[in-house]
Parts: structure tokens; C-alpha cells; sequence
């Protein structure tokens, strides 16, 4: 079948030759494996319109839970900016590797216009570690994991909040403290509106480092802790990000 869809290339693997097979993942088809003929060769016309983390409308002949044929590509976003500068990358990278990952794990296509929406929201210069740390606990849906961000997870208290832990998995109360690492108490509002806020709608960011550092701790270490994924280019975009 002859199709024209949009898409974001997450992943691509040289193949033979010339060629190479990328994963594209679409609104509607999921993610679709296309195989690029001679796209690596200098003669290729559309040697520059398939590259990773390119936002691209595709003319493929479409098979189903089979590699696609490219046809034709055309570039509606580049992410050029995100490509400026090596923190940026870095964001990009680990966004287009983390939704890859979530997406095989889930099969939810609306995984699609959470990271488009977010790369958006980056390139449009919003802070890229709040985005990121928003497309994080919004993934954990996807995945089946339920952050519990309305009430103490060891008593079920919803009064007196203490602090985060990423150990225990969320919310700590006066009564059940024992001696976790306070958090500002500006962090704990905060991740609760990290998790309720739709990104299309946000239009400026005003959060302190602190509170950024320590949502972006907790999540780090619950991501490694609860959901079995291991993303690698984390490990060096937090190493960027505390250098900071
Ligand atoms: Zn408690």
C-alpha cells in the first residue's frame, strides 16, 4: 500500500551498502521500520531528508508489521537548533532513545505528540530539563506506573507532606519520616504540576535550580528503581547537567 505519513526517525541501523533501516514512530501506524535504499550514497537525493531525529513526511509503500519501502522524504522539521549545541543534543538524543524504549514497552501512539510537542517546546527555547522531566512522568503512564503524587506512600496520609523519596516512590508524611533527604518544599508542588500541566500549553518556565535539580534527581533514580529501562544517554546528559 502506497502511503504518505509524518513522522520522527528515532533509531536507524546502516544496512548493506548503501542503505540503512530507520524507526519511524507516526500518530497513526505506531512505529514503522522502513528500509532506505541507497539513501547513504553522495548521488542520493534524499540522502540529506532521512536523518536521525528529523521530523519527516514520508511517501513509503507501507507494510504492515513488515519494513516498509521509502519512496520519498521530505524534511518538516530538522530541529536545527537542537542540533546547535552538544546540552541540546543531548536533550534530543535522550528524548527521541527514552520514547523508543516507552514505546516498545507500550505501544501508545500517543507517545507521538508527547515528544513532538516537547521538541517543540525546546526548539521554541523552554527550559529543556523541565520538558524533559515532564515527558518523563508523563511516560510513566504508558508504562503502567503509577506515581503517587496525592498522599504519603507509606501511610496514606494527605496532610503534613514532608518530602520526595525515590527509594520508597514518591510522597513522605511528618509521622513516617525517617531520615530521607528533605527536598525544597517548592519541589513538591512543583512535580505535582509537572505531571498535571499540558505541555502545549505552557508558554514560559519559572522554576529555581534547586527545585529542577531535585525533581530531576528523583526522577532519574525512579526511572533506574521501577521501570526497568535503562537509557544510556541519561547517565551523560545528567553528567551535563550537574556540571552545570
Ligand atoms: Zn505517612
Amino acid at each position: 500500500m502506497n502511503l504518505e505519513v509524518d513522522g520522527i526517525i528515532l533509531y536507524e541501523t546502516p544496512f548493506k551498502e548503501n542503505s540503512k533501516i530507520i524507526q519511524v514512530l507516526t500518530l497513526k501506524y505506531g512505529l514503522i521500520g522502513i528500509i532506505c535504499k541507497g539513501v547513504l550514497s553522495p548521488k542520493s537525493k534524499l540522502r540529506a531528508k532521512v536523518n536521525k531525529f528529523s521530523l519527516v513526511r514520508f511517501n513509503i509503500i507501507y507494510k504492515e508489521n513488515k519494513l516498509s519501502t521509502l519512496i520519498n522524504a521530505d524534511i518538516i522539521d530538522n530541529y536545527t537548533y537542537l542540533k546547535s549545541d552538544i546540552v541540546l543534543i543531548s536533550y534530543l538524543t535522550y528524548l527521541c532513545e527514552l520514547t523508543y524504549q516507552v514505546f516498545k514497552e507500550s505501544n501508545n501512539n500517543k507517545l507521538y505528540d508527547i515528544l513532538i510537542t516537547s521538541l517543540n517546546k525546546i526548539s521554541n527555547k523552554l527550559d529543556p530539563l523541565v520538558i524533559t522531566n515532564m515527558v518523563e512522568i508523563k511516560y510513566l503512564d504508558s508504562l503502567g506506573i503509577k506515581l503517587e503524587l496525592n498522599k504519603c506512600i507509606k501511610c496514606g496520609s494527605n496532610i503534613n507532606i514532608l518530602t520526595l523519596d525515590s527509594n520508597l516512590g514518591g510522597f513522605i508524611c511528618q509521622n513516617c519520616y525517617n531520615s530521607e533527604y528533605i527536598v525544597d518544599k517548592k519541589t513538591l508542588g512543583t512535580i505535582r504540576k509537572y505531571y498535571y500541566i499540558d505541555i502545549k500549553k505552557i508558554v514560559n518556565i519559572n522554576i529555581s535550580l534547586k527545585v529542577k535539580k531535585e525533581i530531576n534527581i528523583f526522577l532519574t533514580n525512579y526511572y533506574e528503581k521501577y521501570t526497568g529501562l535503562y537509557v544510556k544517554s541519561k547517565v551523560f546528559l545528567n553528567k551535563l547537567i550537574s556540571d552545570n
